[in-house]
């Protein structure tokens, strides 16, 4: 039996664990990390990056498409374009490739030695990995638990056949003529999106009362009109109940009564539920948050010596959330002070067009009992939006009535995600409306929308 000591170890190399043990070999820790699939986790492999990669190429083919039909206003003509869906994948999945290597490349350059397997607790300092060669005992001072999360199934649902996850759309090698996707939220409408970009027929189906129940209605408008546009068919209020005619069609239940939906794909995105079963956490006397581990605001779990970070600890499930808890354990094990003190953790959908949601929304801000102001600039009034041809959407402002503080910044828009983060610097520095406008923001790009907004909430908006 192999037997390693360190001083940290981290169990998973998503997001959350590969940033925790970078930092923290940069920091001179012994550290071990270990993964039972692939470095990089949920969000380099079957999440954020694949995801983007296909939501960009079927914007690229959408572009192309809407030139052969003529509904291209830019006098830009095309012959019928074709998409080789199989090269479209290849490509996606070289960049995956690509990245794993840099993360295992990076993990090494700090020090960190990378085991492969499934850890599973013999107790809280140590944990068993079954390798080929017999099994791997690791002990640990101090132990990070970041095994994030993975898909919810429905029970009248279950995956396989043509029910697909997340990970099985990602993984397809053609694109459905007919794709029926079971929940309006972040992944639904994401990948929903490009498939129906790359010419497929698609249906979403939410449970409640409009998609993406978690932003504003204001700012899934844009979105909503967008998905018509695009022949998207949105069911709202409408509940998956089972699969029927032998798995080829799937009854719903809505308002109106049941319906029948054929389709080659059912995409069940109802959202992810943390990864904590099967590796013996429920030997260890955690305290849980509901289905959450529960941690602190340096994220320690109610045992000391572990720790835990990223979507096994709760909402949001973001990898910007999981890498920034990442890195400060990292620094309190190495003796740094450190506490959980972000004022937001900004929140992007990549539909189109894309919202951006940093702080407090108005309906939240108001409910903290505070007089607040909340002004926003329209696209349409703004050249860049125009030269882009994208005029939908806005850039919305939350500030505190009496000393004009912001407290939060939405916008929807084409491409406005690289906004965020003069967004989320705007909350971080404790901006005022004042500071905003007294910054000049270049011309013309639809940041200037940010900037209009803080100038209408002052009372002498420009250009509308
Ligand atoms: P994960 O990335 O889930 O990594 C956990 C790792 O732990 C996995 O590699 C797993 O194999 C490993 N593991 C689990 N148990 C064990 C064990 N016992 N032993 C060894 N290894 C183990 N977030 C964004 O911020 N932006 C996006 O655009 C975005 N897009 C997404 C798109 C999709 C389709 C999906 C599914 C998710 C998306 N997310 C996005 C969410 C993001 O992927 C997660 O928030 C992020 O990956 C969480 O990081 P993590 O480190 O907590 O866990
Ligand atoms: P989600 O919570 O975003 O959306 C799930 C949707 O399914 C909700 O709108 C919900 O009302 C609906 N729903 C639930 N049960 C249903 C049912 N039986 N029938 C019909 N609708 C039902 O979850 P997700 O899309 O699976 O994404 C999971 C998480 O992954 C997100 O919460 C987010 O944290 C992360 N993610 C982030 C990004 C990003 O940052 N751009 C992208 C993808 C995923």
């Amino acid at each position: 039996m192999n037997e390693i000591t360190c001083k940290l170890l981290v169990i998973g190399a998503g997001p959350g664990g590969y940033t925790c043990a970078i930092r923290a070999g940069q920091l001179g820790i012994d550290t071990v990390i270990v993964e039972a699939e692939k470095a990089g986790g949920t969000c380099l492999n079957v999440g954020c990056i694949p995801s983007k990669a296909l939501i960009h190429a079927a914007t690229e083919y959408e572009t192309v498409a809407h030139a052969a039909d003529g509904k291209n206003a830019l006098g830009i003509s095309a012959t019928k374009p074709s998409l080789d869906f199989v090269k479209t994948v290849t490509w996606k999945d070289n960049i995956v490739r690509r990245l794993n290597g840099g993360v295992a490349g990076l993990l090494k350059r700090a020090g960190v030695r990378l085991v492969r397997g499934y850890a599973r607790f013999r107790d809280g300092k140590t944990v068993v990995v079954e390798e080929p060669s017999g099994p791997q005992v690791i002990h640990a001072e101090t132990v990070v638990i970041a095994t994030g999360s993975e898909p919810v199934a429905l029970p009248a649902l279950p995956f396989g056949g043509r029910v697909i996850s997340s990970t099985g759309a990602l993984a397809l090698t053609e694109v459905p003529k007919r794709l029926v996707v079971v929940g309006g939220g972040y992944i639904g409408l994401e990948l929903g999106t490009a498939f129906a970009k790359m010419g497929a027929t698609v249906t979403v189906v939410e449970a409640t009362s409009r998609i993406l129940p978690q932003y504003d209605g204001e700012l899934t408008g844009p979105v909503a009109r967008h998905l018509s546009a695009l022949g998207v068919t949105v069911l709202t209020g409408a509940k998956a109940k089972s699969l029927v005619a032998g798995g080829t069609a799937l009854a719903i239940e809505t308002a109106d009564g049941e319906q029948i939906l054929e389709a080659d794909k059912f995409l069940v995105t109802v959202g992810r539920r943390p990864a904590t079963d099967g590796f013996g956490l429920e030997t260890l006397d955690l305290d849980m948050d509901g289905p959450f581990i529960r941690i602190d605001d340096r994220c320690r779990t109610s045992m000391r010596g572990i720790s835990a970070i990223g979507d096994v600890t709760g909402e949001p499930m973001l990898a910007h959330r999981a890498m920034a808890q990442g890195e400060m354990v990292a620094e309190i094990v190495a003796g740094h002070r450190r506490a959980w003190d972000r004022v937001s953790i900004p929140a992007i959908c990549f539909t189109d067009p894309e919202i951006v949601s940093v702080g407090l929304s108005p309906g939240e801000a108001d409910r903290t009992g505070l007089d607040i102001k909340t002004d926003l600039f329209p696209f349409k009034a703004n050249g860049r939006a125009l030269t882009l041809n994208r005029e939908d959407g806005f850039i919305r402002t939350v500030a505190r009535a009496d000393n004009h503080l912001l407290l939060g910044i939405q916008g929807v828009g084409a491409g406005i995600a690289e906004l965020s983060a003069a967004f989320s610097l705007a909350l971080e520095m404790s901006a005022r409306l004042e500071d905003i406008a007294a910054t000049i923001h270049a011309h013309p790009t639809q940041s200037e929308g940010f900037h209009e907004a803080a100038l209408k909430s002052l009372g002498h908006a420009i250009h509308i």
